[in-house]
């Protein structure tokens, strides 16, 4: 198919695209988790001491009593066989970051010939998938072939929808047969269970004894592109490596910020309203949609849940994304850059902790020099990214978010927090000696009588830190836009758990020592203050300055996935993971074996659909055009017109440079090679990208020159603006 064959079919689908003005019947209110098996269902069909006891697991990390399973699996067979499903599936999140489910039909065959539905608190609670070709980074090897899915029961069960037939899917850890976590679950959970332990010791601390739990909450910010589904077929590096290997800038680009918060295109908001209706019936409950800055670029955000459930939530809306931009032609894309030069997408995982008893924790309130439990949540923070930042920046690596961080684009790979005006004039009286007042927020002055006044943050917003506090809660704004929140919520309720727990022994030590409660926590702020304050950083992240002062505070700076990773060898890393009883060291290194070899291979596959398409499709235009040149300059001097066509000559050089940057590339495929991941994943950084980027710039000079008619590949500007 040629480029303007599919400019052609994008065209007309965007101009003939009609909205079909039937609305939704039902009201979006009522449709709000109506595929889930909520707490209220669960309460109006389980005997009284069973809905008793799973809720207590949910609100209260409370253990289940497994022989309670049976109850729940046939209220919920029930349930899911008059919501129309035929079929369970055991849910699980795999390392690759993805979602896996495996089917198994509700019927089973009776003596007499007949089937019967059959769901039993056993299958509900375990479940066999194998799936050993899951990558497990040297766990097991495919003859132990022994995988379990487990019952999370914190994580509601809720129905997937086809016209065909429904699927009852249940949420599940994903563990091998010794135990160990194949999943980014387990972690998960283990997390925040350590986490909670050592958040309820402060809170005692602070005089609060009647606590059951205190949980991180999550709530992500999800940034995507929309394209046209004419050009994504029209394009096989979309297909096969998730971005655009080619591609010369529009001469229109962001530049204008004309999209940023613009208005939305009928097609993409009628895709934005189901897709909001199909998050609704699922119980996720998505909150705000918006133009983001590059064309054709969105988000989509949610209203903020328990880590765990957020996490869910998230790998679903992923899902649910994808189908339902297929609904309206188009095909969503998550990857972290699909477009160079143009902004790439992220996903900002803002989080807070909190219990029902004392709400938010990281909320200041108006004068936070005088609550010092949110101080020392706080204090806790920002020792953990002091000391952990490279278990954060390893949380978030992967080849496709390489493209964002450390590149030229926000946020840098340098982990530094942010604490905004505020906070941070605080946190500085207290390393002076004691904090006596805080910054006070003010009134906006708006010129304008008729207008009424707004309230002013305390604190102004800082778009460049990787870390940020935002008035209530701490922004990760660092993981891509494609990545599982898990591994960054493992991250930050690890350093919590151990910060928290650093925070307690001190104070713990202080009260032995004979110190008022007052004076040890001035103590053990001002200590970490000193000692961690090298972190906080409200400047431009953006900047070179900002580059080498962090070197000199001694801050970690990893560009690539290969650096990131190598931090889960520090003994500090080590220790932090399996002490807190979150990740083993063999699990550990499991993780680490796991993204390096998928950083690897999605290289490779890079190098060789580049390679493929600069063979099979550009240089083929590239001598097509030549070949006209050269058949235009012989008429025209037959026709007695001496004209030399200096296009010609210009094409000469630009494909002789593509031939040679192709042949080099071919042979730094033909080297990819490595004894272990690690030199896998070196070789693939050192030898492949530069490589594929050469032919990349070859095949873009040339994108410039040849007569449009024979570009095979859709630009960019048709795909970034016909939508
Ligand atoms: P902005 O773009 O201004 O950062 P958005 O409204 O797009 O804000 O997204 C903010 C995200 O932060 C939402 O998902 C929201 O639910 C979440 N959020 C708000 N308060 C908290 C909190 N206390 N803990 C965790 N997440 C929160
Ligand atoms: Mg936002």
């Amino acid at each position: 198919m040629s480029g303007s064959m599919s400019r052609r079919q994008a065209i007309e689908a965007v101009t003939t695209y009609e909205m079909d003005d039937e609305g939704f019947a039902e009201p979006l209110a009522d449709t709000f988790g109506r595929n889930v098996f909520t707490l209220s269902v669960m309460k109006s069909r389980l005997p009284k001491h069973v809905f008793k006891a799973v809720s207590a697991t949910i609100d209260k990390g409370a253990p289940l009593d497994p022989t309670l399973a049976d109850y729940v699996a046939s209220a919920m067979k029930d349930w899911a066989i008059e919501k129309g499903a035929s079929h369970y599936a055991h849910v699980f999140y795999p390392l690759t970051g993805f979602t896996a489910e495996k089917h198994d039909s509700f019927l089973e065959p009776d003596s007499s010939g007949a089937s019967l539905a059959e769901f039993q608190g056993k299958t509900l609670l375990q479940g066999e998938p194998d799936a050993s070709s899951f990558p497990n980074g040297g766990l097991r090897g495919t003859f132990e072939a022994r995988g379990y899915t487990g019952w999370d029961v914190t994580s509601p069960a809720y129905i997937l929808e086809n016209p065909k037939g429904n699927t009852l899917c249940i949420p599940t850890i994903f563990i091998s047969w010794t135990g160990e976590a194949l999943d980014k679950k387990t972690p998960l959970l283990r997390s925040q269970q350590a986490m909670s332990k050592q958040a309820m010791r402060l809170l005692k601390l602070f005089g609060h004894t009647d606590i059951d739990t205190v949980v991180s909450y999550a709530g992500a910010e999800q940034e995507y592109f929309l394209i046209d589904r004419h050009f994504y077929f029209a394009r096989p590096d979309l297909m096969t490596a998730n971005r655009t290997l080619f591609g010369a800038k529009p001469s229109k680009g962001q530049e204008f910020d004309d999209h940023y918060f613009g208005a939305i295109p009928d097609r993409v908001l009628a895709f934005m309203i189901e897709l909001d209706r199909e998050l609704f019936k699922q119980g996720i409950p998505a909150k705000t949609r918006h133009n983001e800055v590059a064309p054709g670029q969105f988000e989509i955000a949610p209203v903020f849940e328990k880590s765990n459930l957020a996490h869910d939530h998230q790998q679903l809306m992923m899902t649910t994304m994808k189908k339902v931009a297929e609904r309206y032609g188009m095909v969503c894309l998550l990857h972290e850059k699909p477009f160079a030069g143009v902004n790439g997408s992220g996903k900002h995982v803002n989080f807070s902790l909190g219990n029902n008893n004392q709400g938010n924790l990281l909320n200041p309130g108006d004068t936070p020099h005088e609550n010092e439990q949110f101080l020392v949540f706080c204090a806790a923070i920002i020792r953990g990214v002091h000391k952990y930042g490279g278990l954060l920046r390893s949380s978030i690596a992967s080849a496709s978010n390489d493209h964002r961080l450390g590149a030229n684009e926000a946020p840098p790979a340098i982990i530094s927090i942010f604490l905004g005006e505020q906070l941070a004039d605080v946190f500085d009286q207290i390393a002076k000696g004691g904090a006596k007042a805080s910054k006070a927020s003010g009134v906006i002055e708006l010129g304008v009588d008729t207008l009424p006044p707004l309230k002013a943050d305390a604190g102004d917003r800082n778009r460049t830190s990787p870390f940020a506090f935002t008035g209530n809660r701490f922004e990760f704004r660092a993981p891509g836009s494609n990545q599982s929140i898990a591994d960054p919520m493992i991250a930050i309720n690890a350093m919590l758990a151990e910060s928290l727990d650093y925070v307690c022994t001190s104070l713990e030590k202080s009260a032995e020592e004979g110190l008022t409660f007052d004076d040890a926590v001035q103590k053990v702020l001002e200590e970490i203050i000193v000692e961690h304050g090298k972190v906080v950083f409200n400047g431009d992240g953006y900047s070179d300055a900002w580059q080498e002062e962090a070197a000199t505070r001694g801050l970690l700076n990893l560009r690539t996935t290969v650096d990131a990773m190598a931090q889960l060898d520090e003994p500090a890393i080590k220790e932090l993971m399996s002490s807190y009883g979150i990740l083993s060291e063999r699990e550990l290194k499991a993780r680490k074996e796991v993204v390096l070899e998928q950083y690897a291979l999605a290289l490779l596959v890079e190098a060789k659909e580049t390679l493929e398409v600069a063979k099979t499709m550009i240089l083929p235009a590239a001598t097509r055009y030549m070949g006209e040149l050269a058949g235009t300059q012989a008429s025209l001097k037959a026709a007695g017109v001496d004209m030399e066509t200096p296009v010609l000559k210009t094409m000469t050089v630009a494909v002789s440079e593509l031939n040679d940057k192709m042949d080099i590339l071919e042979e730094a495929i033909g080297g990819f090679h490595g004894d272990t991941v690690e030199t896998e994943a070196e070789y693939a950084l050192k030898s492949l990208i530069p490589v594929m980027n050469d032919v990349r710039v070859a095949s873009d000079r040339l994108e410039s020159i040849v007569a449009d008619d024979l570009w095979p590949l859709p630009t960019y500007s048709e795909m970034l603006t016909i939508l």
